[in-house]
C-alpha cells in the first residue's frame, strides 16, 4: 500500500510503498477514504510521543471494512467506519463500563502502531471501537470526528457540563477550538473565542463565536470580565501552553469550570497552573481525553440532525504528497478550519 513513512524523529516524511498491515485477532482492516491532518500528528513526528519508528502517523480516520479478523462479532467486509483516536482494549473495566477513551491498554492508531496515513489501517477491538458511519454523513466528515470534534464534544458537554445561557471561552481555535465554539453555540452557550490568528476568529465567529478576542497584545480575563460581568462560568485551554491556560483559567468567574483539552508540555517538572486562584475562587480543573464509542449516538444523531455541521469546519482537502511536505510545518501553518486527506485518488479505482 501506499503510505506517508517518517522513518525517524523529525525526517521528512516520505510517500512510499509499504507491506500492509495484517489484520489484528478481533480487529479488523480498514481501506482509509479520509483522514485528518491534525496537530497531535506534528507532536509525534517532533519525538513528543513514543512511537517506534519507521513510523506512518494518522489518526482521524473514516473508511471501509476491507477485511474482518477472527473473533469480530458486530462488523462485516463493506461497513463504512469510524473509530475514536483512543481505542480501548475491550477487555478491562474501564472499556465495559463505557470508558474506553481513559483504557489502560489503549491503542492509538498513528501513535501505537502504524496509522491512516495510508491506504489501509489496522484497528484493534473492533468490537469495542467502531462505529458506524450513517448513510447521510460523508467520510471526510466521519474522518473530522475521531480525534478533534468528538474531543471538544466531550469536553464542552459531558466535562463542563455547560448549560444554556452561559458564558464559555475557547483560548485557540484551531480543530479542537472551532469545534468547541461549534458545539458550545449548538448547546445554547455564549461564546467568546481567542487567539492570535485574525482568519481562525474569521472562521470561528461564522461557527458561533458571538465575541472574538485577539491574543498577544490584549490583556485576555480582563477583557472577558468586560464581556461577561465578572467572568465566564466556563473555559477551555484548546492550545495546550502555559499562557493559553493561564488566560483561560483566569478569565473564569468564582466557581467557573475549566476544561484542559490541548497537551500541556512541563515546565521544570510539571505545567505551570494558576493554583491559587483554583482554590481561592473554588473553581474546577478538568481534563478531557477523546470520547469512547458509547457516546457517539447522541453526537451523531445532532449531526444528522444538522445542529452540527462539522464540515463546515473541513477548509480543504489533499493527497499523501502535499501531507507529507506539510506535517513538518504544520505546528507553524496559519491554517483556518481541518486540512483532510484522501489517500487514494478519488479519480482512480476507489473500491478495493
Ligand atoms: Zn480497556
Ligand atoms: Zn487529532
Amino acid at each position: 500500500m501506499r503510505a506517508i513513512v517518517v522513518d525517524e524523529v523529525r525526517a521528512q516524511p516520505q510517500v512510499r510503498t509499504v507491506p500492509t498491515p495484517d489484520v489484528p485477532h478481533n480487529g479488523v482492516l480498514v481501506k482509509v477514504m479520509a483522514t485528518g491532518l491534525c496537530r497531535s500528528d506534528w507532536h509525534g513526528w517532533a519525538g513528543h510521543d513514543e512511537i517506534v519508528f519507521p513510523h506512518v502517523p494518522g489518526h482521524e480516520l473514516a473508511g471501509v471494512i476491507a477485511e474482518v479478523g477472527p473473533g469480530v462479532q458486530r462488523w462485516t467486509r463493506g461497513d463504512r467506519v469510524t473509530v475514536p483516536f483512543v481505542c480501548g482494549c475491550g477487555q478491562c473495566n474501564w472499556c465495559s463500563s463505557g470508558n474506553a477513551q481513559i483504557c489502560p491498554n489503549q491503542q492509538q492508531p498513528g501513535f501505537t502502531h502504524w496509522g491512516s496515513f495510508a491506504e489501509y489501517v489496522a484497528l484493534h477491538a473492533a468490537d469495542t471501537n467502531l462505529v458506524a458511519i450513517p448513510e447521510s454523513v460523508e467520510f471526510a466528515t466521519a474522518a473530522s470526528l475521531g480525534c478533534r470534534f468528538a474531543t471538544a464534544f466531550r469536553a464542552v458537554s459531558a466535562r463542563a457540563k455547560v448549560r444554556a445561557g452561559e458564558w464559555l471561552t475557547v483560548v485557540g481555535v484551531g480543530g479542537v477550538g472551532l469545534s468547541a465554539v461549534m458545539i458550545a453555540n449548538a448547546l445554547g452557550a455564549r461564546v467568546i473565542a481567542v487567539d492570535r490568528n485574525a482568519e481562525a476568529l474569521r472562521v470561528a465567529a461564522q461557527v458561533g463565536a458571538e465575541h472574538v478576542l485577539r491574543s498577544g497584545s490584549t490583556d485576555i480575563p480582563a477583557a472577558v470580565f468586560d464581556l461577561t460581568d465578572g467572568g465566564a462560568h466556563v473555559a477551555v485551554d484548546a492550545v495546550g501552553n502555559e499562557q493559553a491556560c493561564s488566560d483561560a483559567i483566569l478569565s473564569l468567574r468564582r466557581r467557573g469550570r475549566h476544561v484542559q483539552v490541548g497537551l500541556l508540555p512541563p515546565v521544570e517538572g510539571h505545567p505551570r497552573v494558576p493554583m491559587a486562584r483554583a482554590i481561592a475562587w473554588e473553581l474546577d480543573l478538568l481534563g478531557s481525553h477523546g470520547m469512547a464509542t458509547v457516546d457517539y449516538p447522541q453526537m451523531l444523531d445532532l449531526i444528522e440532525r444538522g445542529v452540527l455541521q462539522p464540515q463546515r469546519l473541513i477548509e480543504r482537502t489533499i493527497g499523501l504528497e502535499e501531507a507529507a511536505e506539510l506535517l513538518p510545518t504544520f505546528d507553524r501553518a496559519a491554517v483556518a478550519g481541518m486540512t483532510m486527506i484522501e489517500p487514494t485518488p478519488s479519480r482512480s479505482d476507489g473500491t478495493n
